[in-house]
């Protein structure tokens, strides 16, 4: 298995972490993990550095500041992945405009493979685990790279925090069981990936998180 490059950029109006993935002398093709608004400009600037061609974009959600950006790439042959209980924030986020920096335009999303917990996706050879964690918004997911101990947990859990779960289609029940089902049961040197602030690690969180205690 050839080695997994991991940009990780922080993009957007609030700061959002978006990571770019591609194989160390590999096929060339990168894939993108969340794109915030504005954030092509970065994003094809790793893309010419590193000689790359952007195959997929995998949203963790349809939270604005994760998917705000796809639309300002030339999307059509581009794999993208959401879950379809985000369907309507990705399909009509102008409905997250009250939530969203004021006066920013949020353009459709169209997911061309929708995907559920325990799928499987084939990355170049490796296989990444789908897991469903709602209760910070309905469909987010969380991608695990298994052979590499790595996992893109979107706005489920932080360092030290969890997501929020006050906005619509949020409950804090909800989140602390995904939490527990499908973070906490991850191997415990799993780095953990967040869609805010710093990277963090599986059993990190399991002995000193202050909202979900394992
Ligand atoms: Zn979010």
């Amino acid at each position: 298995m050839k080695n997994l490059c991991v940009e990780k950029m922080e993009l957007g109006p609030i700061a959002t972490n978006a990571f770019l993935i591609w194989e160390e002398n590999g096929n060339g093709e990168a894939v993108l993990i969340d794109a915030p608004p504005f954030s092509k400009e970065t994003v094809q600037q790793v893309l010419e550095n590193e000689k790359l061609k952007l195959r997929a974009i995998w949203l963790t959600h349809g939270h604005w500041d994760h998917m705000g950006g796809v639309a300002d790439f030339s999307t059509n042959k581009l794999e993208i992945i959401g879950h379809r209980d985000d369907q309507v924030m990705f399909e009509q986020p102008g409905i997250m405009s009250s939530f969203a920096i004021p006066g920013l335009e949020l353009k459709p999303v169209q997911i061309t493979q929708w995907v559920g917990h325990g799928e499987k996706l084939d990355l170049w050879g490796r296989e990444i685990e789908v897991r469903h964690c709602p209760g910070h918004c309905p469909g987010n997911v969380v991608f695990w790279f298994k052979e590499e101990g790595r996992c893109f947990v979107g706005d489920v859990i932080f360092a030290g925090s969890v997501g929020r779960s006050d906005l619509p289609g949020g409950d804090f029940a909800v989140l602390k069981k995904s939490i527990h089902e499908s973070i906490y049961t991850l191997p415990d040197d799993t780095l953990l990936h967040p869609g805010h602030g710093e990277d963090t690690r599986v059993d990190l969180e399991k002995s000193s998180n202050p909202f979900v205690q394992a």
